[in-house]
């Protein structure tokens, strides 16, 4: 577009040159528009590799690869990325590209995303065995394309309670932040919930910190300021595109192992995936000992793909006729989630809208967040819209009369914690 607009510039007719320099000044426009949209400026879209589909994949001469990872998601993409500076890395995810997606990319479809329930929908619905409705993520990017967005360091005690090399996990955070990850310019429900929760005492004010720490504090986010959000795909640009194939749309149905009678223990040699249309394909990793197929598919997704390649509870495998592989009792089981529980205010006009910006980290481990401004109307407010709906989230709707007394009043019974928080919800 830019060589054509150069050849009419030649022309030499004046009412041309205007129009081409509106068009050039428009692209330049687009073009600072797309650079802001795409928020931190050292760190570019550029080298994202391509993203390709399954079906794409060579059923005639299939490639082998030092890594095959599975789930392209918060966990997946950065080590994609990352180990792909060395070696050839495959990374296969179920879901699509979050990239022209606009209920990943615009915090003001966070709900809308959350609620869909298309079969491509980004978000996928469940409900646990207990009865509470959950999503959890299927596109490239993973949980980060869904959430909202609220970034914070693991805790030193988590580390070392995991057994992660500390100095290492210090060193890796500022690669993720200086990528991806910002400061929030604190929206006005924001800074009254940081108010209210330091009168409620949960202190000190920490400020504005990546640092897990008991006290109020202001973390990262995800999202721009023009509400744009950046996620777990992006890292992949940090990675070399050479040594990186991306396949979209790729089930993995199964780990392929080395069945060789008399091993001690199986080496996983590739994996079994369908593609977009349902055909199924292998890829294999080379001969390598350090070659190996990462499973980051997920809370769920993980141990649902250990457990249908044979890995788990051999009585729960042998009662679903899958040839036990290795018995391992814990896979699949004591799976637990955080327990939420929320509390709506209605407001007379809509506050702008946040997502978690401030939080409240008690000496007990409790976290206090909160988001604003869902533009839900009186009747809406009773309709079903997923994870984050007042309906689902435990039928916690009150008036914020009184929930000011049965609720916050229980955190603190400091006036000014009641006045803070009405002048927020009359806003
Ligand atoms: C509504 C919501 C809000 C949240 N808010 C926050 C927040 O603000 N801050 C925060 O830190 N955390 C938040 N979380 C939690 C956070 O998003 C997750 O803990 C995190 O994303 C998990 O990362 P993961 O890599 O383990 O899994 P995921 O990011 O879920 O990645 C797993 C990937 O594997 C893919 N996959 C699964 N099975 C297969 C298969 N068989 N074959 C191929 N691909 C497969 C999935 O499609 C997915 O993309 C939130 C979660 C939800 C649901």
């Amino acid at each position: 577009m830019l060589s054509l607009a150069g050849a009419s510039h030649f022309s030499g007719s004046m009412a041309l040159n205007k129009r081409v320099l509106l068009f050039i000044f428009q692209v330049i426009v687009c073009f600072c528009f797309f650079s802001l949209s795409q928020g931190n400026q050292q760190f570019s879209l550029r080298n994202l590799p391509p993203l390709q589909k399954a079906s794409s994949f060579p059923a005639t001469r299939p490639e082998k690869y030092d890594y095959i990872v599975v789930g392209g998601g918060t966990a997946g993409c950065p080590l994609a990325a990352t180990l792909s500076l060395k070696y050839r890395v495959l990374l296969l995810e179920r879901g699509g590209s979050p990239y022209g997606n606009r209920n990943v990319s615009y915090m003001e479809n966070f709900h809308i995303g959350l609620s869909n329930m298309a079969p491509d929908s980004a978000s996928q619905a469940f409900v646990s065995t207990d009865g509470v409705i959950n999503a959890r993520a299927r596109v490239l990017g993973g949980g980060t394309c869904i959430n909202a967005g609220f970034y914070s360091r693991a805790s030193s005690s988590f580390i070392q309670e995991v057994g992660w090399d500390e100095d290492l996990v210090k060193e890796s955070f500022p690669w993720v932040e200086d990528k991806i990850v910002k400061w929030p310019k604190i929206a006005p429900w924001q800074a009254a919930l940081r108010d209210g929760l330091l009168q409620a005492g949960v202190s000190p004010f920490n400020g504005y910190t990546y640092d897990h720490v008991s006290g109020t504090k202001v973390g990262g986010t995800i999202f721009d300021e023009t509400g744009y959000r950046h996620t777990a795909a992006d890292l992949l640009a940090a990675g070399n595109p050479n040594n990186l194939r991306v396949l979209l749309h790729a089930s993995v149905h199964k780990i392929v192992f080395n069945s060789q009678q008399g091993r001690l223990k199986p080496r996983a040699t590739g994996v079994q995936f369908a593609d977009e249309n349902g055909r199924l394909h292998q890829a294999f990793l080379n001969s390598n000992r350090d070659s190996e197929v990462i499973v980051s598919a997920g809370a769920i997704g993980s141990p649902q793909l250990l457990l249908l390649s044979g890995i788990g509870p051999k009585n729960d495998l042998k009662n679903h006729k899958i040839p036990v592989v290795l018995h391992n009792k814990y896979v699949g089981t004591g799976m637990a989630d955080n327990p939420m529980n929320s509390i709506f205010i209605p407001t007379k006009s809509p506050p702008r809208q946040s997502l978690i910006e401030t939080v409240g980290i008690t000496e007990a481990g409790v976290f206090i967040e909160a988001s604003s401004g869902f533009g839900q109307s009186s009747e809406s407010i009773h309709c079903h819209h997923g994870i984050m709906s007042a309906e689902v989230c435990h039928q916690s709707y009150l008036h914020h009369e009184r929930l000011f007394v049965q609720e916050i009043g229980q955190l603190g019974s400091s006036k000014q914690v009641h006045q803070t928080i009405r002048k927020a919800a009359a806003a």
